[in-house]
């Protein structure tokens, strides 16, 4: 999470290298003409908190979370995997303190009806939209969970809340994981998946949503440890951006003021990347303290602690929890990887991005639709589909499919052509530097593989 209780930080405008806001269309642009990510029921004039991910950006989204969950879970010996439900009882959200303390600001312009979140406006007094000064009404606190109800019957017992974070699902189960999965502290717990808030003012396309993903980790500790395991992780959660491709220049962390900090925290820093608006949050690093282990046995009765039987301890772990948006990131590792270049007088856009990233990591390309191309390329296929995901395309001129590849940041596209069918070879072109080599159909795989290195 999340503290119930951040607010946050102010977009930093003043910042180098320039923010580029032209930068901000073209990545909406592609995304719809490429089937990256859609406006929600767009047919019946669109849903704005929401948005849909088409095939490119189903897989893009997937490799973002797959590559959270290699570095964060496969490749580690002291994380574990949950994946917790997304509808939950009141009991959890008040004791974690969000029934009574996840809400922002909320102010209406009394000249122009719009609704504001007090703690964004660059100036408290000034309405963005109409202008006017001093028609602010009260700040008032409005809650961003939803709210639905259980079965047929309203009332009592059949109140539910849609979760707002991931993070309270590894609180209560806290006990069950130390109970069945032999971790001990410090080991943490890791979930992916969708969390929903109702953001006062969603926008920036997928930057804030209502609905959304999250990446977060509950890394529980010995007390005495938890300041190194905060900045194990800060340095961490940094690293996993700057290796898969995000430049440093566009990245940095934040650490909050003493005022923005939740009163039982010790320490929150913000993983913070520079959108084309200015800085904005991708993740956030925080030392919990015990604070959720103890409201979750205070408010359930359960023990909520660790036994160490060889020292005789016992104690409440505390909890570092690095916690990152899955669709935020996304959005990020578009907006470092978007490229323009010129080649022989023709603009060629490309997204270069990490090959553990990109959608299609390999597009096979027959050069004509003539048989026995076809079949020799559907021979090529089949060989390299279960190792990634690819794409086919037989449309068009050589050179337009490849800048379609280009576009979409497919590291190697391989050529089949009419030689081909006599030397059982084909052309494996880079995305990067666009040379060509010629490599023998027997082994491909394997030279294929030696060039992703994934
Ligand atoms: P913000 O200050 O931007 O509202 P937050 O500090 O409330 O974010 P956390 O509760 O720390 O965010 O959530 C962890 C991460 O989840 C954020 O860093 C962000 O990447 C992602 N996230 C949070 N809210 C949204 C949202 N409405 N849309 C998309 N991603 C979100």
């Amino acid at each position: 999470m999340t503290s119930p209780t951040s607010a946050e930080p102010a977009p930093d405008t003043d910042c180098e290298p320039a923010a580029d806001s032209a930068l901000f269309d073209k990545i909406v642009n592609l995304c719809k003409r490429r089937g990256i990510v859609f406006g929600s029921a767009e047919i019946y004039g669109g849903f704005r908190s929401a948005y849909d991910y088409g095939p490119i950006g189903a897989q893009l989204l997937r490799n973002v979370k797959d590559a959270w969950w290699r570095s964060m879970v496969q490749m580690r010996s002291d994380v574990v995997g949950l994946d917790a439900s997304i509808l939950g009882p009141p009991q959890v959200w008040e004791a974690s303190g969000h029934l009574t303390n996840f809400s922002d600001p909320l102010v209406d312009c009394t000249s122009c009806k719009t609704r504001h979140r007090e703690d964004q406006l660059d100036d408290p007094d000034q309405c963005p939209n109409c202008g006017e000064r001093g028609t602010f009404t009260e700040a008032r606190a409005f809650n961003l969970m939803f709210r639905t109800q259980a079965g047929p019957v309203e009332g009592a017992g059949a109140e539910v809340y849609l979760r707002p974070e991931t993070a309270q699902g590894m609180f209560v189960n806290f006990k069950n994981i130390l109970e069945t999965s032999r971790k001990r502290p410090p080991f943490g717990i890791a979930q992916v998946g969708k969390s929903f808030r109702n953001e006062i003012t969603p926008g920036n396309f997928v930057f804030r949503t209502r609905e959304f993903e999250q990446m977060e980790l509950e890394f529980f500790v010995p007390p005495a440890e938890a300041q190194q395991w905060y900045e194990f992780w800060l340095a961490d959660r940094y690293q996993w951006y700057v290796d898969l491709g995000i430049p440093a220049t566009h990245l940095r962390l934040r650490p909050h003021d003493a005022d923005e900090l939740s009163h039982y925290s010790s320490g929150t820093s913000d993983v913070e990347f520079l959108f084309p608006w200015g800085w904005g949050e991708l993740e956030g690093v925080a030392n919990r303290g015990d604070y959720d282990l103890r409201q979750h046995a205070s408010h359930s009765g359960q023990k909520l602690e660790y036994f160490d039987q060889a020292s005789g301890d016992r104690y409440v772990p505390h909890v570092i929890e690095p916690a990152a948006g899955a669709t935020r990131a996304l959005m990020a590792f578009l907006l470092a990887a978007y490229r323009e270049e010129t080649v022989n007088d023709d603009l060629r856009t490309v997204l270069g991005l990490h090959p553990r990233l990109a959608p299609y990591k390999v597009a096979v390309l027959p050069l004509s639709r003539k048989e026995p191309l076809g079949a020799l390329a559907g021979e090529v296929l089949a060989m390299c589909q279960p190792h990634w995901m690819c794409d086919y395309d037989e449309t068009q001129a050589i050179g337009r499919r490849y800048r379609r590849q280009d576009e979409i940041g497919t590291p190697l596209c391989v050529t089949v052509d009419f030689e081909s069918i006599d030397d059982r070879c084909v052309t494996v072109r880079d995305r990067d530097t666009m040379a060509q080599d010629r490599v023998p159909i027997a082994s491909l795989v394997d030279h294929l593989a030696s060039r992703l290195d994934l």
